[in-house]
């Protein structure tokens, strides 16, 4: 069942639209994940989500309430939406346990301090209670700020750049854990984040958004492997595009020989398509007829990330494990291992 639902919503500041006609939703117990350049709206559209901005028309429903239309506007702190920003943003002048109760206003003292205790528990921190954000690790003020948002159990948790200020180890380490906690506190949860490999650490279904609009929203797998928008083969992942040239249905000339496919039936004979390559399509294999020269490499621990040059000049991504180096110029054979083609037209279309 949906439990977050988004209806053509668009949001504006004076004249600039920022959120353009986006359309998504969100099962209960997921967490979704809003990707995309900076500067796209991931977070205009995180708060106008929260209740802090208006929408100028569609709508936002959460389980089943109208939140926001242009008509009606339920504010923050009624929606039972918890909230965790990229600066941890604590009382300072709280201990722990303080800080973590803050929004249990109801609560009991036995129920606060039981809740405390679980959230502490859950986040690895148990026995934390007293002591204040200053003798604690980013990393720790971090699963704090987490257990702070939980502790009301909220409908949904909003996660914006939350780990963007610590280093990229403690962040993957953060980032699996916190799915795990969100898991088993059955929450639904949107996190925006620039960092893909955070995104398919955690989510279920996530979205890549460009100049306001949502060009696919999907689930991890799909977005790496089945792009609907070259934008979006653009920005998720390694890749490039080369040309091809239809010979008949499901079938491409391209400058890697003629490869066929399934779902090429956009295109009339001879007509300019582009096909996404990624590195993990393409494997050295020095027995292989097909030639191409190393232009550049890049060390990335486990495996170099090679650029190679076909003879008509185009350039292909690929990837061999570093104890097998490649000098640059030299010529190495080429072996596709592409299970299915990603096609879009030829020539890079406006949105
Ligand atoms: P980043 O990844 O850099 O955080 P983002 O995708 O979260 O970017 P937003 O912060 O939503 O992007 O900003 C989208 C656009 O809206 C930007 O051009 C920004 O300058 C503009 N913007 C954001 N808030 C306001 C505001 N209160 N008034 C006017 N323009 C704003």
């Amino acid at each position: 069942m949906s439990l977050l639902t988004l209806n053509q919503i668009k949001v504006s500041f004076g004249e600039q639209v920022i959120v353009d006609s986006v359309d998504f939703s969100l099962e209960e117990g997921d967490i979704g994940c809003l990707l995309g350049p900076s500067g796209c709206g991931k977070t205009t559209l995180l708060r106008a989500i929260a209740g802090f901005e208006p929408v100028q028309s569609g709508s936002i429903t959460l389980a089943d309430k109208l939140m926001s239309s242009p008509a009606q506007l339920v504010p923050p702190e009624k929606r039972e939406i918890g909230m965790v920003f990229q600066d941890f943003a604590l009382f300072p002048h709280l201990n722990v346990g303080e800080n973590i109760s803050f929004g249990l206003h109801k609560w009991s003292t036995g129920e606060k301090s039981q809740r405390v205790k679980q959230l502490l528990e859950y986040v690895g921190l148990e026995g934390y209670e007293n002591r204040f954000p200053h003798q604690l690790s980013g990393g720790q003020q971090q699963r704090i700020a987490l257990a702070r948002a939980l502790a009301p159990q909220p409908k949904l948790l909003l996660l914006d750049e939350p780990f963007s200020s610590l280093d990229a180890e403690l962040r993957e380490s953060l980032a699996t854990d916190v799915r795990q906690l969100l898991k088993k506190e059955k929450i639904t949860a949107l996190l925006v984040t620039h960092d893909q490999q955070e995104a398919f650490a955690m989510a279920d279904k996530a979205g890549v958004m460009y100049h306001g609009k949502m060009l696919q929203w999907d689930t991890p797998y799909g977005l790496y492997h089945e792009p609907a928008h070259h934008l979006v083969a653009d920005f998720i992942g390694h890749g490039v595009l080369i040309r091809g040239s239809v010979i008949e249905d499901n079938k491409v000339s391209t400058p890697l020989g003629e490869l066929n496919g399934e779902g090429i039936s956009i295109n009339s004979e001879g007509e300019m398509v582009e096909i996404l390559v990624r590195p993990d399509d393409i494997i050295i294999d020095d027995s292989s007829a097909r030639r191409s020269t190393v232009i550049s490499k890049g060390f990335r621990g486990a495996h170099y990330l090679y650029t190679v040059e076909l003879e008509d000049g185009s350039q292909l991504l690929c990837m061999a494990p570093s104890h097998h180096q490649y000098e640059l110029g030299s010529e190495v054979g080429l072996r596709l291992n592409l299970d299915h083609l990603v096609v879009f037209p030829a020539g890079y279309c406006e949105l």
